[in-house]
């Protein structure tokens, strides 16, 4: 079984990727860990993607489609793996599709995790940080016992600058801008749309629900 999950910034993906991962005994592969792994070890793609990843940007397709297919030869995805963060353009979608063509693997299930915009800004702009020890409290789902103020040091909390508004909709529509056209190149029937707005336990159920009528046609 071959999973790919997109969904945006702040809709729980990273959670939902792990729970997969230990539901169908397949390894959970971010390419963004991969490359942070690379850039705190210091190794020479880790130095050419650091840049990168400081400035915002994308690592090139080739980098990512050698890092990937590499990856997926390992003998922990012979009976499948999950794919956060790649494909991240059409030409690393259409080169995914080759190398499985080349192995004789099966098709991807596509899943897309659906949140409006209002419910992630609402969720990422109520994330405080204290700037003495930098733990992270949420207004909504993790408040600190008194109101924006760090529980452990009494210090004042902030808003992280990554965490306002502006940046969170440019966030967003830089999202949007990307994954739009791979889930496009799919095709609308080969795309499982998951409610992601819903708590994480039912989110779990429905792509679980998804990826059963991909593998059984029910
Ligand atoms: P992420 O944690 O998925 O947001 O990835 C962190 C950073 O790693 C991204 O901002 C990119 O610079 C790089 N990266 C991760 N996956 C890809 C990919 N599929 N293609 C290009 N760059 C990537």
């Amino acid at each position: 079984m071959i999973l790919l999950l997109f969904g945006p910034p702040g809709c729980g993906k990273g959670t939902q990727a792990t729970s997969l991962a230990e539901k169908f005994h397949i390894p959970a592969i971010s390419t963004g860990e991969m490359f942070r792994a690379a850039v705190k070890a210091e190794t020479e793609m880790g130095k050419r993607a650091k840049a990168i990843m400081q400035a915002g940007g994308l690592v090139g397709d080739d980098i990512v489609n050698g890092m990937v297919a590499e990856r997926i030869a390992e003998a922990d995805c012979k009976n499948g793996f999950l794919l956060d963060g790649y494909p991240r353009t059409v030409p690393q979608a259409q080169n995914f599709a080759g190398v499985l063509r080349t192995h004789g693997l099966p098709e991807p299930i596509v899943i897309h995790l659906d949140v409006p915009d209002s419910a992630l800004v609402a969720r990422l702009t109520a994330r405080r940080q204290c700037p003495k020890c930098l733990k992270i409290y949420n207004l909504q789902s993790q408040p600190p016992r008194q109101a924006e103020v760090c529980d452990d040091d009494g210090t004042a909390l902030l808003t992280r600058a990554d965490d306002q508004e502006s940046v969170i909709r440019d966030r967003l529509r830089a999202y949007a801008e990307l994954t739009g056209p791979i889930l496009n190149w799919y095709g609308p029937s080969h795309v499982h749309t998951v409610d992601g707005a819903q708590p994480p336990a039912l989110v779990a159920v429905a792509i679980e629900k998804a990826v059963l009528a991909a593998t059984t046609g029910k």
